[in-house]
């Protein structure tokens, strides 16, 4: 499993910019860490999968990923 990268409340407060909603520690496809929507984004079974740089997470649409889950 993921260990958790950030603390509670940043965790509260990271949202996904384009649906607003929460996001959850997943790691991506080279086992890099990474922020995934915990909802359906745009789309039904659409995640966006946002990178985090060096423990920091970009939430920018430009480097997102969109998965299917
Ligand atoms: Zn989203």
């Amino acid at each position: 499993m993921t260990r958790p990268e950030f603390e509670p409340w940043v965790r509260e407060i990271l949202r996904c910019p384009v649906g607003l909603h929460e996001l959850v520690d997943v790691v991506d496809d080279e086992g890099r860490p990474a922020l995934q929507c915990a909802s359906d984004c745009g789309a039904p079974g659409r995640r966006l999968r946002y990178p985090v740089a060096d423990g920091i997470p970009v939430l920018l649409v430009d480097d997102a990923v969109a998965v299917q889950v």
